[in-house]
């Protein structure tokens, strides 16, 4: 439905200057788009009736879409909390949606439980490798976009960590095949109510512990992220480091975008924001690309 291939847009904000990627150009609104084209494909080609997903909200829309578009019948299970918008959005791909109350964790639990026959295929953008593959794509434009280089710094937001899978193979397969001299380092930014991987990193753990906490960046609120000791390690390994920012610098972020024409969801600004922080707080972060994940009429 034409994903990918979305614009980078060449930004400045004070001392800050960023490539912000316009992932909420995308056929339902989000980078998901890039994984739910990759995984729906392949439960097509296995030819399943049905997909059961979970989701807080722009996966499942994506999922959604893409399973209306191959006629599978599809079933989301949401936490109860997930914002009327992204609701509809679903209901209209005609997805059967099903609220769950507790959390993102227990919806996963209802999704898998539902798993019952091989005819159904369990689409999780989280544990799927395909999702993953599909959402490397997002590193292959970037490094297109900036002459076939790497940049110094990549600004990912982070709750299950599907971006940071899908960059860290995208670069480490176009330095694989010679094609970036250097791999970028990776910033990854979570909200500070809702930051389980950043907490284990500053501790210097190597597993997570789950957090708590309801934030505005509902798509990075994941309390207990199934890949954690995974995300780490290639945090670590990138020679980045984490960023936790406060709801009120991801509204901050949110109304400076606003202000030249760009509308996001908040949890699309919290790159942004976590990209500020670093900067005023003295990184060099050289040059340096974040996404807009996801568009504003999400949760308006
Ligand atoms: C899903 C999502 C994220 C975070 O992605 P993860 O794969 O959970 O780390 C960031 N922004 C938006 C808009 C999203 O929908």
């Amino acid at each position: 439905m034409g994903e990918g291939f979305t614009p980078l847009l060449r930004e400045r904000f004070g001392a800050l200057e960023i490539g912000l990627k316009a992932e909420f150009a995308s056929p339902t609104l989000s980078f998901k788009d890039r994984g739910a084209v990759v995984l729906v494909a392949h439960a097509l080609a296995r030819g399943v009736d049905r997909l059961v997903a979970d989701s807080s909200g722009n996966a499942g829309t994506a999922i959604s879409a893409y399973a209306a578009r191959a006629g599978i019948e599809c079933r989301v299970y949401i936490p109860a909390s997930t914002s009327e918008a992204k609701l509809a959005q679903m209901r209209a791909h005609g997805a059967q949606v099903t609220l769950v109350d507790g959390t993102r964790n227990d919806a996963a639990n209802a999704a898998i439980a539902d798993v019952t026959s091989t005819q159904t295929y369990y689409a999780s953008h989280v544990y799927s490798p395909f999702f993953a593959h599909g959402v490397k794509t997002y590193g292959y434009e970037v490094a297109e976009q900036l002459g076939w280089k790497a940049p110094d710094t990549l600004v990912v937001p982070v709750g299950n960590g599907t971006m940071l899978l899908g960059v860290q193979l995208a670069f480490a397969e176009l330095a694989a095949a010679g094609i970036i001299e250097s791999r970028p380092r990776i910033v990854a930014v979570q909200a500070a109510r809702c930051a389980p991987l950043a907490s284990a990193f500053a501790a210097g753990r190597t597993t997570v512990r789950p957090a708590d906490g309801k934030t505005v960046a509902e798509g990075i609120a994941i309390a207990h992220p199934a890949r954690g000791a995974q995300l780490l390690e290639i945090v670590r390994e990138s020679g980045g480091w984490f960023v936790t920012v406060d709801d009120d610098e991801i509204l901050e972020a949110r109304s400076r975008l606003a202000a030249r024409g760009l509308y996001v969801e908040p949890t699309a600004a919290a790159p942004l924001a976590g990209a500020l922080k670093a900067s005023a707080l003295g990184a060099e972060l050289g040059s340096t690309v974040a996404p807009l994940s996801g568009a504003g009429l999400k949760s308006a």
